[in-house]
């Protein structure tokens, strides 16, 4: 007897559908498949109903018109930019953009004839000066990575409806909790699912969320022509992680906002970057698009003496040094060695990238026990 002929069975979440492949009766099941898109699957490359509930979950936060999920960010954004770019046309990128992706649109895209202008976040806003005939879309991120620039999405949007161009968004540091840039006018967003929504650093995935129906159904020829689709396995993981969204996104606010006080009155560092702080240059943007919260990244400078960065770290016994973000368990990063290594020590220190830069991912745990490891940490330096 297979699973379906079983009396009900009614779970109360959606089991794990690990099947590469489904059945068909006769023909005129198979027809349903066509005639009723989205009601039935057929082949797990296609389509699996763990990818379509965490993509259906995206949407609705996001507030799109159709999502998909994909292997990963760098998938996400390959999907996004492939949404709107053909060999032929250009882009523009704002500066401060993921190393992955600067990556990924100068090399990669770059010798299948998409060409590719960064652009420093501020300037964007001087769209005129950098838009070419060929220009199709502009990728930035509402916070960037490391030093947490904020854009002004509804700002850069208006400029690129004037320009015809399509502004994706890439909103892996915010999460849809903190801002929604469809609402303000972006006509894509992704996440490296990865990080903050999935939240527990047990999953690599991505997903894009598209405004309209054209780009919906586009994203989702994307993924599976190309075969970016996300495992029935990983969707599932992603799909529990997000359900905490809210509840964590509050905690890694108030827990940053609290360590970043803490951070900017300490005498051994020198500058704290978080966008909850008064004298952060966005603040009040921040303050406006994120509804009050402003995540739970941040960079603070120390000495740039490789000796004493070792020893900080070293003086964290609960706070691994890892290089990726957004667990429900505190993290430190070091941009200048990981994120950035492969830039020139010119842009490194264009944008600021030192060797005391210290980045923090923080948790949720009790705020007053981060507080303490990282008093105990700068003491020892
Ligand atoms: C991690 C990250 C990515 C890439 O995502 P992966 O899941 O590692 O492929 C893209 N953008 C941002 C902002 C990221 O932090």
């Amino acid at each position: 007897m297979s699973a379906n002929e079983h009396a009900p069975i009614k779970p109360k979440i959606t089991p794990i559908y690990q099947t590469s492949v489904f059945t068909f009766a006769d023909l005129n099941e198979l027809e349903l498949y066509f005639d009723q898109p989205g009601q039935h699957y057929m082949y797990s490359r296609f389509g699996n109903p763990n990818s379509d509930e965490l993509a259906a979950e995206v949407n609705k936060l996001e507030k799109g018109d159709g999502a998909v999920v994909t292997s990963s960010g760098m998938s996400a954004i390959l999907t996004a930019v492939l949404t709107f770019c053909q060999a032929g046309d250009h882009m523009l990128c704002a500066e401060e953009i993921y190393g992955g992706s600067a990556t990924l649109l100068n090399q990669e895209l770059q010798r299948l004839g998409i060409t590719v202008t960064f652009v420093p976040t501020e300037h964007t806003y001087n769209l005129a000066s950098y838009v070419q005939e060929n220009t199709k879309a502009i990728l930035a991120e509402t916070f960037s990575n490391p030093l947490l620039t904020v854009l002004d999405i509804a700002r850069l949007a208006a400029l690129c409806q004037q320009h015809q161009i399509k502004l994706i968004i890439d909103n892996t540091f915010a999460s849809p909790v903190i801002t929604r840039p469809l609402d303000l006018g972006a006509d894509l967003v992704m996440h490296s699912v990865t990080k903050y929504l999935a939240g527990h650093s047990d999953v690599t995935a991505g997903v894009i969320v598209a405004k309209g129906e054209e780009a919906a159904k586009r994203i989702k020829q994307i993924v599976m022509y190309y075969g970016l689709n996300l495992s029935p396995f990983d969707s599932w993981l992603a799909t529990r992680g997000l359900k905490t969204l809210r509840l964590r996104i509050k905690q890694h606010s108030a827990n940053a906002q609290e360590i970043a006080i803490f951070l900017s009155q300490h005498p051994k560092v020198r500058r704290v970057y978080y966008p909850g702080l008064a004298d952060h240059p966005q603040h009040e943007l921040a303050q406006q698009q994120g509804k009050g919260l402003f995540g739970g990244m941040l960079s603070f400078q120390i000495s740039d003496e490789l000796e004493k960065v070792n020893a900080f770290m070293q003086a964290l016994p609960h706070i691994p040094f890892a290089p990726s973000l957004a667990g429900v368990t505190t993290s430190i990063s070091h941009p200048l060695r990981t994120s950035h290594r492969s830039f020139s020590p010119e842009k490194q220190e264009k944008l600021g990238i030192t060797l005391g830069l210290i980045r923090l991912s923080v948790g949720v745990e009790e705020a007053e026990d981060l507080i303490q490891e990282l008093d105990t940490a700068l003491a020892a330096i």
